[in-house]
């Protein structure tokens, strides 16, 4: 039956990071003891001041259909949650609240991008970078960075690759899957090249701000010259633990704000009524609010980044942000573990899944073939039972 799916969904890729969260759940499920470190969920639960508010809501019969871009008092805190952590000015009308920073994403690219034109990802990338740009109809274009380079791009290396096709450039930091975070200077540098070409815009996804080690954040929007042509996208899913929610925002441009609610009005409508209400507490409270959740990831990083050290042939830099560690295992290519050949980064999940019962995803996802992520949003004792098995089965 198959044969009747169309072109577009068959050329599609499953997404790698939700198919390993279902093939943990599965094994799990079977009774098969397998440390989950796929999959980039915090392990905290929704902080109980905005599950109050949410059952507020409830009370308060928050129950009819949402205007399609968001309740006009939580675009007013989106608005205030820019101005307060980001030192950039959007206006109510150039906010649209979706569901999750994944719908979010999915429409600024559906609005801007045409059938054959390019749009510039920074390898490594999310997985569903690509294949949102596909669906569109656009080219994935990957700029490759690697552990060298802290997995960062250089000026040069995203001029390399502007060509009259070129309509868009995502850009993401912190980083998901590698942890990067680009300095101010460094986001002003490639705001430099990207002054040379006026018709080039910029995607923003800023969805891992608050998860940041000590590179202070900075939004590429602030940038003066970059605003007319930046969308950020944020989210409430890894700060406040709240990823089941499914709440993201964009703030962009009047006109492409205008057709984000367009586009959103023929597929979704409005996001869900409770999730917005319960976002508004959560975008008015302070940071600090939150930062219990930040310190535990910054202790866990320390745990993950020295037990993944003592391991022979595991290469590891030191990421600012997100909760991932993205380290290159390409010194195992080519050798022969415990009977099991391996090829590749996927080879190398797959051994891991199987041999030592930990589930990571395989670099090839998110365009660097010499990795894997690991995601350090489990508790302490997981990721120190994880690395202690992967060094076990890894050894001679
Ligand atoms: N963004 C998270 C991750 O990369 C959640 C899964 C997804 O939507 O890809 O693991």
């Amino acid at each position: 039956m198959d044969n009747y799916l169309s072109k577009k969904i068959k050329s599609l890729p499953i997404s790698a990071t939700l198919e390993m969260a279902a093939k943990t759940r599965e094994l799990k499920n079977k009774g098969i003891d397998i440390i989950g470190l796929s999959l980039g969920e915090p392990d905290f639960n929704t902080p109980d001041f905005i599950k109050e508010a949410s059952i507020d809501a409830i009370n308060d019969n928050y129950n009819s259909y949402t205007p399609v871009d968001g309740y006009p008092d939580l675009k007013q805190a989106v608005c205030h949650k820019f101005r307060r952590d980001n030192g950039v000015n959007y206006e109510p009308d150039q906010i649209v609240i979706s569901t999750g920073a994944k719908q979010s994403i999915a429409n600024t690219i559906q609005v801007l991008v045409n059938e054959g034109d390019d749009v510039l990802l920074v390898a490594p990338y999310w997985v569903s970078y690509s294949a949102i740009v596909i669906l569109a109809g656009g080219n994935p274009i990957e700029i490759r960075s690697d552990i060298s380079t802290d997995f960062k791009i250089s000026p040069t290396q995203l001029e390399e690759k502007i060509t009259k096709k070129t309509k868009l450039i995502i850009i993401n930091s912190p980083n998901n899957p590698s942890g990067s975070v680009y300095t101010k200077e460094e986001m002003l540098e490639l705001s430099k090249i990207l002054e040379k070409y006026p018709d080039i815009f910029i995607l923003s996804d800023e969805i891992y701000e608050h998860i940041n080690y000590g590179i202070k954040h900075f939004s590429f929007a602030k940038i003066p010259t970059m605003y007319e042509r930046t969308i950020t996208v944020n989210g409430l899913a890894k700060a406040f633990a709240m990823t089941g929610w499914r709440v993201g925002y964009i703030g962009a441009p009047k006109w492409i704000a205008k057709a984000c609610t367009k586009m959103q009005g023929q597929i979704t409508s409005g996001t869900n009524c409770i999730a917005q209400r319960a976002t508004i507490t959560a975008l008015k409270a302070p940071v600090s609010k939150i930062k219990y959740m930040v310190d535990e990831f910054s202790e866990r990083r320390k745990l993950v980044i020295s037990l993944l050290k003592e391991i022979k042939g595991i290469k590891i830099n030191n990421p600012m942000g997100a909760f991932y560690v993205f380290p290159d295992i390409s010194y195992f290519f080519g050798k022969t573990i415990h009977g099991v050949y391996i090829k590749d980064a996927s080879d190398f999940a797959i051994f891991l899944l199987e041999k030592a019962h930990v589930a990571t995803v395989t670099g090839d996802a998110f365009g660097s073939p010499k990795n894997i992520r690991i995601s350090y949003a489990a508790s302490r004792e997981s990721i120190t039972k994880a690395l202690d098995r992967i060094k076990k089965a890894l050894e001679n």
